[in-house]
């Protein structure tokens, strides 16, 4: 009866094998599915957050023409008697630099400093006033009035 016994301890191994192995896919399949939940839950949260944001968030710069018309101009401490501070650098302009003033709020920056922050905005960095909503761009009632 040597040969059943050994069949029966091999029986067992082999059972005892397979316990380990649906033990191991299960905490396999429970991690995974954890891990897929995690990863779809996340996303939509995301989306949800930036439904809810109430800021319109412009999602592009200022038009290229709209920058070209702002004022550019040298930057002289006799000229500006409070000095300007760049909002964006935070640093006080000096003398010699060229700055851009925005032409409703009157606010002053850097050339380069404002010229990058309208890559990605329109408004103003210190007032968030909208630059350059010029009405001029609507189009006339082209026809033309023709007497009889
Ligand atoms: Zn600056
Ligand atoms: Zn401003």
């Amino acid at each position: 009866m040597r040969i059943s016994s050994e069949i029966v301890v091999a029986a067992i191994i082999f059972f005892f094998m397979m316990v380990v192995l649906a033990f191991n896919l299960y905490l396999y399949a429970k991690w995974h599915l954890r891990s897929a939940l995690r990863a779809h839950s996340r996303p939509r949260f995301d989306f949800t957050a930036i439904d809810i944001d109430p800021l319109p968030v412009p999602d592009h710069g200022l038009e290229a023409t709209v920058l070209q018309s702002l004022r550019v101009t040298v930057y002289r401490a006799t000229d500006f008697k409070e000095g300007i501070e760049c909002a964006i650098c935070l640093s006080q302009l000096t003398d010699g630099e060229v700055a851009r003033l925005l032409p409703k709020c009157g606010h002053g920056f850097h050339l380069d400093c404002i010229d990058m922050w309208f890559c990605s905005h329109s408004t103003c960095p210190l007032c968030r006033r909208p630059v350059g909503t010029n009405p001029n761009v609507q189009p006339m009632s082209g026809l033309p009035t023709i007497h009889a």
